[in-house]
């Protein structure tokens, strides 16, 4: 194995000194996600980062899902969970549920009770936050904090078979309560809850708090490197704790970075969820969601997120990312690879009056330019085509070199074309313009007399199919969400869809299947939807328009 150095992933580096020091002879990860809602583009960031060096390093990885909290947790997340990260390209080695040891993790409390290191305490959650004092002031010892070994143990188990209620009490590690540290003031370990649990079913009424639960997790999987994000920061103390004093085998090392932060994005599972709740999405994987399902119902492509992983890195600074980095990775991998096809967004019918009437001819034009082993197709034309409204002007501006009365353009593939007349509704509309062709200006065809300003793309009105294109714009407007101080639902674009009725062209659209992607000349990548898209319907999703001003600084 040949190792790089590089800086732009100081976990990276961390995992090469401690194979180089021999501190471990392979390593082991986890993607460890709550399944209490669908996984977004921050989570990729870690899936990247946690597959990505067990596959770099030929170690090991393991998809957990941490389901230490019944009431939120449902099996329509697990499967989208793992539906999400084969899609980004990634295996893991084994699949695991926290739930799997709640046996284990019940036993390593009473461990910790038969320690002197537990306890039962009977304080309200209120009491409770009240006896932990604060930042500045020291907590205060719970009445309940110097029960018998016995009690506890006696306790534990009664709160075990169900004996009290949700919240009557609880089971505390006894650390600290003058701990400088607030997670180390005897944080609560175990709780009651009888609810159904997705995967134990009503075999428990209590359940292991998530920071007591997570070290034990990674320590029974024998993670080497626990890779979790800054919030967790302060919690490595008693990460650390639980290990030690749980009498763990194994010892992982929890090592936290800076999570993703997009702009015009919301970031949490949480929050998502109340978009779908309250219906200002459509689904888990609208078009416009920054969920991974939202993402590639939109048409971005796992390279494009994984390159844009690469780019952004892994740091312990917390900053925001532009969303249009995303668009820029999104670009550079379809340039090369989606078929370019003419679309016609806003049809103008175009009539050229001196091409036979009930004839059709088949023009060949390039599937890629940037890729010249796609080959080319023929594309239908007749004397009936539609353009684009905005080709068109029947006054034309400064520096308008498109159609006007008077002005000659090429048809992208095909012939110039020059306008003569147009027609109005009476709503003083124009509906149709009359043009006449050259036939000896045909692409291709060495035709070198004079020049024409501008290319527009066309398809024939005879030979193509009607379809839906669904524009997009961000979801959120503020470009600082997070820090604006904003609630997030005060800041819905109420413009993020614009849906427009078109056409587009048979020859490279025909046998279009759901989620296929195309690059429409002048217009921008699209991808067929795969929700609205059926037999009588024809539905694209804009994935992002051709171009932006935005630069990737390297
Ligand atoms: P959310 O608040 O969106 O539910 P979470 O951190 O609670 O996020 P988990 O399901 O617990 O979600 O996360 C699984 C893993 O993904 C964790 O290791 C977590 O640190 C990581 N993760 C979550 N959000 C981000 C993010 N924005 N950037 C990087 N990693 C993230
Ligand atoms: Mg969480």
């Amino acid at each position: 194995m040949t190792i790089e150095k590089e800086n732009s992933n100081f976990i990276r580096n961390i995992v090469i000194g401690d194979l180089e020091s021999g501190k471990h002879k392979s390593i082991a990860t986890r993607f460890p996600p709550e399944p209490n809602g669908y996984l977004h583009i921050g989570h990729a960031k870690s899936i990247c980062l946690n597959f990505g060096l067990a596959e770099e390093f030929e170690g090991t990885v393991n998809l957990r899902f941490d389901d230490t909290n019944p009431l939120k947790e449902d099996v329509e997340y697990v499967d989208s969970i793992k539906e999400d990260v084969k899609w980004l390209g990634f295996d893991w080695n084994a699949l695991y549920f926290a739930s799997d040891y709640f046996d284990e993790m019940y036993k390593r409390a009473v461990l910790l009770i038969n320690k002197g290191l537990a306890y039962v305490d009977d304080l309200s959650p209120e009491e409770m936050r009240e006896y932990r004092g604060t930042l500045k002031e020291a907590g205060k010892d719970s009445p309940y904090r110097n029960r018998s070994i016995e009690e506890n143990l006696e306790l534990f188990e009664k709160m075990k078979k169900g004996d009290f209620k949700d919240g009557e009490k609880v089971l505390r590690a006894k650390i600290d309560m003058a701990s400088p540290n607030i997670n180390l003031r005897d944080p609560a370990i175990y709780r009651i809850s009888h609810s159904t649990h997705h995967n134990t079913g009503d075999k428990w009424c209590i359940y292991p708090m998530y920071t007591f639960a997570h070290p034990l997790e990674d320590a029974i999987e024998g993670i080497t490197h626990s890779l979790c994000t800054l919030e967790f920061e302060d919690q490595r103390p008693f990460y650390d704790w639980v290990v030690r004093e749980c009498e763990m085998e194994y010892i992982p090392r929890q090592i936290e970075f800076a999570r993703l932060n997009m702009t015009n994005t919301v970031m949490s599972k949480r929050k998502l969820k109340q978009l779908v709740d309250e219906g200002v999405t459509d689904g888990w994987d609208d078009p416009r969601m920054p969920t991974i399902s939202g993402l590639r119902r939109r048409g971005y492509t796992p390279e494009s997120i994984k390159n844009f992983c690469t780019e952004i890195g892994i740091s312990k600074a917390d900053s925001t990312v532009d969303s249009q980095m995303l668009d820029f990775f999104l670009r550079e991998d379809l340039q090369a690879k989606a078929p370019l096809a003419m679309a016609v967004i806003n049809p103008l019918k175009l009539v050229i009056t001196n091409y036979p009437e009930g004839e059709n001819e088949y023009i060949e034009i390039e599937n890629n330019a940037k890729n010249e082993s796609m080959g080319s197709r023929k594309v239908s034309f007749s004397r009936e085509l539609y353009i684009e409204k905005d080709d068109f002007m029947e006054v034309p501006a400064k520096k308008y070199f498109r159609l006007f009365p008077g002005n000659e353009v090429r048809l992208k593939g095909g012939y110039y074309v020059k306008c003569n007349d147009f027609i109005k509704n009476e709503d003083g509309e124009i509906v149709e313009i009359h043009c006449t062709y050259d036939p000896e200006t045909k692409s291709g065809s060495g035709f070198s007399g004079r020049k024409v300003k501008a290319t527009i793309h066309w398809v024939d009105a005879n030979n193509c199919t009607p379809a839906e294109f669904r524009l997009y714009e961000p979801l959120i407007l503020d470009e600082e969400t997070e820090s604006s101080g904003q609630h997030f639902l005060n800041l819905i674009n109420e413009n993020s869809i614009d849906i427009k009725n078109g056409f587009v062209e048979n020859a490279q659209i025909e046998d279009a299947k759901k989620g296929d992607k195309f690059q429409f000349i002048r217009n921008g990548f699209y991808c067929v939807d795969s929700k609205y898209t059926n037999d009588e319907k024809l539905v694209f999703n804009r994935i992002v328009p051709l171009k932006s001003s935005f630069k990737l600084n390297k």
